[in-house]
């Protein structure tokens, strides 16, 4: 039996949270219900590395869940927000910092004309959502199982049974009415979509996906599937919603639009686009923009909306990424560390496949080359996830409390950090296989 780390001060905040809080937590996954262990305190950030309460150091591999695309307290970031913070923290009014983060964003982003900022990925999506309805005057969606929207009723919806159903809904308190306008039906199936779009089509308002799903594994469409899925909207007059709030500033800064060659209708925003503060977006052509009110009739709103410390955040984290040569730093850097780790998984024949795009990669414990669909993850190979994810810990190595999440890796995770982990992840596929 390995020896764990201390998680005494953890534990004891834990123990207290629970009094607070539903779990103890305010986001489900962090109750570390799917590892080993109760869930770590962090008590602050430098760079690539955390530390929690017990002063246990790590590696963190999660990042936020995504917007620390520049490691923990980039001194820029810190520096714009510590100026922002001499000024106010809140006006309720507009402020030059949203012109100036939508310029950034405008300029260096050809698949959208004009942009709301909101605070969440889940209220750009939900906005999303209402623009598309609004504008086709049609109220269903299609979504696709394994991918995450945030968790707005429309889209807690999950597969029912049967090839193409109405969803059922994933979270008790969803209205049934809400799962019936919301279709659900596999990824990377065409046919599915033809049959679809066969019944329903002039009552799809919207087709949503994720840039690439990266939020139940890592399952990377194929271009072709994607054009089709542009072509077959457009024939029947939906429209197609770009869900980038990962891929996003993460894949480049014109996300997955850009790197499928794809024009999306609306594209969403979120994590990245606030530098690690709370910001999301949307954004679309100046014709769809013009329904949002006051411009048009479909209604959203924010109190904290384009909030100037969330938005000098912002700014000061996007005019590093849109500097020359930073997403190719990234995509080097990460797929020499996967490359390392696949020979030895090679050498020692573990069933362990790495996928990986970007800075963005998941490891799947399977002999499948290939994972396009969320039913072609097996839930029993979590088993071996969790076992790694401990060994992890133990050895200062931080990656998201769930098998089903991908990891991220910073601009901050320098070479050295990169070194130390490969070597600890030997050690842990080794643990796992053991
Ligand atoms: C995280 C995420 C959301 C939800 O964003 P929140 O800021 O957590 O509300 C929506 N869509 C995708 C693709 C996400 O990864």
């Amino acid at each position: 039996m390995e020896q764990d780390i201390s998680r005494v001060k953890s534990a004891e905040l834990f123990e207290k949270a629970k009094n607070y809080f539903p779990g103890g937590v305010n986001s489900p996954v962090r109750a570390f219900k799917s590892v080993y262990g109760t869930p770590l305190f962090i008590e602050r950030g430098d760079k690539a590395r955390i530390w929690d309460a017990d002063d246990n150091e790590f590696i963190d591999y999660c990042c936020s869940w995504g917007p620390l695309i520049l490691g923990h307290n980039h001194d820029k970031v810190r520096d714009a927000v510590a100026q922002q913070l001499d000024k106010g923290l809140s006006f309720g009014a507009p402020t030059r910092l949203e012109n100036e983060l939508a310029e950034l964003i405008l300029t260096n982003n050809s698949y959208i004309e004009k942009i709301r900022f909101v605070s969440s990925g889940t209220e750009a999506v939900m906005s999303a959502i209402r623009l598309a309805r609004g504008y086709t005057k049609r109220d269903k969606i299609i979504k696709f199982e394994g991918c995450y929207h945030g968790h707005s009723d429309s889209l807690l919806v999950k597969a029912g049974s049967g090839l193409v159903t109405f969803g059922e809904t994933s979270s008790a308190g969803v209205p049934k009415a809400f799962a019936e306008e919301t279709i659900v039906i596999s990824l990377n199936d065409k046919q599915a979509l033809e049959e679809v779009f066969s019944s329903f089509s002039d009552q799809i308002a919207a087709v949503i996906i994720e840039g690439i799903p990266a939020n139940n594994g890592l399952l990377i469409q194929d271009k072709d599937y994607i054009h089709f899925l542009r072509q077959i909207t457009q024939e029947h007059g939906a429209l197609l919603i770009f869900d980038e709030v990962i891929t996003g500033f993460r894949l480049g800064f014109e996300g997955a639009a850009r790197y499928y060659d794809i024009q999306p209708d609306i594209i969403t925003y979120g994590k990245i686009i606030g530098g690690g503060m709370p910001v999301g977006a949307y954004g679309a052509s100046k014709e769809l923009m013009a329904h949002i009110s006051p411009d048009g009739g479909v209604y959203q709103a924010g109190t904290l909306s384009g909030n100037p410390i969330a938005m000098s955040a912002g700014i000061a984290a996007l005019r590093i990424l849109a500097e020359p040569d930073f997403y190719t730093k990234q995509e080097e850097k990460t797929r020499s560390f996967i490359d390392t780790i696949r020979a030895y998984i090679d050498r020692r024949n573990y069933a362990v496949q790495i996928f990986t795009v970007g800075s963005i990669f998941w490891f799947a414990f399977t002999d499948q080359k290939s994972i396009k669909r969320a039913d072609e993850i097996d839930p029993l190979s979590m088993e071996k996830y969790k076992v790694m994810h401990r060994s992890l810990l133990n050895q200062g190595i931080y990656f998201g409390p769930s098998g089903y999440e991908v990891g991220f890796i910073s601009s901050a995770h320098t070479q050295e950090d990169l070194n130390q982990t490969i070597e600890a992840i030997k050690t842990a596929l080794d643990t796992a296989f053991a």
